[in-house]
């Protein structure tokens, strides 16, 4: 009853902990386990959000209904009981974001940890998978402990990968696993970045580092997304633009999104606003007029866009021009041209294609006995807890079933 785990992150350390009465051995390439947990939610990491299953998946970007099974089975709430039974006290904040109660990302590789060895769990770490073959009754592992450089070659009943994405490849989730899985059966979708900073041609140097604050940014296909944006140095970032970057996350560049500047209003509301804001400053210039309306940093790109003269007063302009300043406001365009990249990316869109993997057991329909748990998966999220709940969930479904299955 022996099970290979491979990966020492969130997934694969919740999933040697539900292996229960399994022999496990838990293989980690880098020197230490849990590295991206350290860095997750700016390292206090934001490991659940305590909402519903039905809420949960209408935050899950990719493959949502592929986790239905696994989130029934481990709930937000199992994920806080689980920390807080090894030592990890938690606590929930505002958006239902549940982190550690020390604020330490520390706290929560500990505990899951804790969980891990409890079971039994032997951790390997700096220790590299040569290669995995597929025999009648089981699976043999190749491994070279980069340390010693002790080569071992050992029999296993399962192996559960849990190797992650490929974005923040320092922290060990770098593709290398790709080639293993792909050799045991199993199509791999390209890994693409999600939650990113997007890069656009048009730069708005003068507003760097601006908030625009309860704005909307729309693109084709996708459902307006309202909330906070911010201008930086290559383009824009902030909560709405990570969230349209997983929905764009496969689409080709350049793409047009646009901004609205005042989503609370429509066109006509703002342009009555516009006339009154107007009326109130008849002879200023066109330039000096619209600081009750917008963050002054962004008013140039405005103007430049307007048609208007800045220099013009503010008597001067005409109904049309007016209309058409608010359609701006209301529509401002930008040209996405790429985004920062996998090694900034919060999370890997695609991976393992979910269509040859069980939902319900995590294991493959294709070779049987191999399981999968968390980023490694073709399963993404938007930010709040999502990412790190789907990689404890499906780490447990696959320790669980893995263990049953052996136990057979
Ligand atoms: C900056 C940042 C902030 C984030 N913040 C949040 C957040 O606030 N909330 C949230 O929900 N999610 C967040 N995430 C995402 C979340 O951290 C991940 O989705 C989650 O930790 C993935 O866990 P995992 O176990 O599947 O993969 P990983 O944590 O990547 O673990 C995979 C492990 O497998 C090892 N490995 C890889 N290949 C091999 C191999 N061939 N042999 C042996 N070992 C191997 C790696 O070294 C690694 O330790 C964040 C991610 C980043 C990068």
């Amino acid at each position: 009853m022996n099970i290979a785990v491979i990966g020492g992150g969130a997934a694969g350390l919740t999933a040697a902990g539900s292996a229960k009465g399994a022999n496990v051995v838990l293989f980690e390439h880098t020197e230490k386990i849990g590295k991206k947990i350290y860095i997750t939610g700016k390292g206090r990491c934001n490991f659940t959000n305590v909402c519903d299953n039905q809420t949960f998946l209408q935050n899950v970007v990719t493959n949502a209904p592929f986790l239905r099974s696994a989130l029934s089975k481990f709930t937000p709430y199992d994920a806080m009981e689980l920390l807080n039974a090894n030592g990890c006290a938690t606590k929930t904040e505002r958006g239902r974001r549940a982190f550690p109660l020390s604020d330490k990302a520390s706290d929560v590789t500990k505990a899951l940890r804790k969980y891990a060895e409890s079971n039994g769990a032997e951790i390997r770490t700096d220790c590299r998978i040569a290669d995995i073959t597929k025999t009648a009754d089981g699976f043999i592992i190749y491994s070279l402990d980069t340390s010693t450089r002790t080569k071992q070659t050992e029999k296993f009943d399962a192996v559960i990968m849990c190797t992650g994405g490929i974005s923040y490849s320092v922290t060990g989730s770098d593709g290398s696993s790709y080639g293993l899985i792909e050799k045991l059966g199993h199509a791999v979708i390209s890994g693409k970045p999600s939650l990113v900073e997007l890069y656009v041609k048009e730069r708005m140097s003068e507003a760097e580092g601006l908030t625009l604050k309860n704005v909307a940014v729309r693109a084709d296909g996708i459902k307006p997304i309202f909330g906070d944006m911010m201008i930086t140095d290559n383009g824009v970032s902030g909560p709405i633009i990570l969230t349209l970057s997983a929905y764009a996350a496969r689409r080709d560049f350049p793409y047009n999104i646009s901004v609205d500047f005042k989503p609370a209003m429509t066109a006509e509301e703002l342009d009555a606003r516009i006339l009154r804001d107007f009326g109130a400053q008849l002879n200023k210039q066109f330039k000096n007029a619209l600081d009750l309306l917008l963050p002054k940093s962004i008013i140039p790109y405005i103007i430049n866009r307007s048609g208007i003269s800045s220099a013009r007063q503010v008597n001067s302009i005409t109904k049309s021009e007016r209309r058409r300043l608010a359609e701006l406001i209301k529509n401002f365009g930008l040209t996405v041209v790429g985004n920062a990249g996998l090694e900034r990316a919060v999370v890997t869109n695609g991976g393992v294609d979910v269509k040859q993997i069980d939902p319900k057991t995590m294991q493959s329909r294709i070779t049987a006995g191999l399981y999968f748990g968390g980023e490694v998966l073709d399963v993404d999220a938007l930010t709040g807890g999502y990412n790190f709940h789907i990689a404890l969930a499906t780490g447990y479904v696959a320790g669980t079933s893995a263990a049953e299955q052996t136990h057979d």
